[in-house]
């Protein structure tokens, strides 16, 4: 899927925050994927090994961090849980939900020494 480009926008991100913040290495990288963001885990693993490999975050921890899916269910009117994208309303069991939280991949933190 789309998971190397993901692991190279992380990199950017990580190089940048390297120069702003002028630090020599990456311990750890904790990252949110949302439930519903499609991200496949282990693909973006292994895509981030072989990006970050050479570089200021090389052999750094990555901790994946599952934020959970929401989306605004029309017939009850209100936010609901939802785990995968065209789930059910957990409340009224209808699929007019649009999905409000949890699409995306961020780097929340970085560990850094
Ligand atoms: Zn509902």
């Amino acid at each position: 899927m789309h998971e190397m480009s993901l692991a190279e926008g992380i990199l950017q991100i990580v190089e940048a925050a390297a120069r702003e913040q002028g630090f020599a290495r990456v311990r750890e990288i904790r990252l949110e994927i949302g439930a519903l963001s499609g991200v496949e885990v282990e693909a973006l693993r292994f895509a981030l090994d072989a990006v970050l490999a050479g570089g200021v975050a090389a052999g750094a921890r990555v901790e994946m961090i599952d934020t959970p899916g929401q989306g605004w269910c029309m017939a009850c009117g209100q936010t609901v849980a939802i785990a995968a994208l065209y789930d059910a309303c957990p409340r009224c069991g209808g699929y007019q939900v649009q999905p409000t939280g949890g699409m995306e991949m961020r780097v929340r933190d970085l560990l850094v020494e």
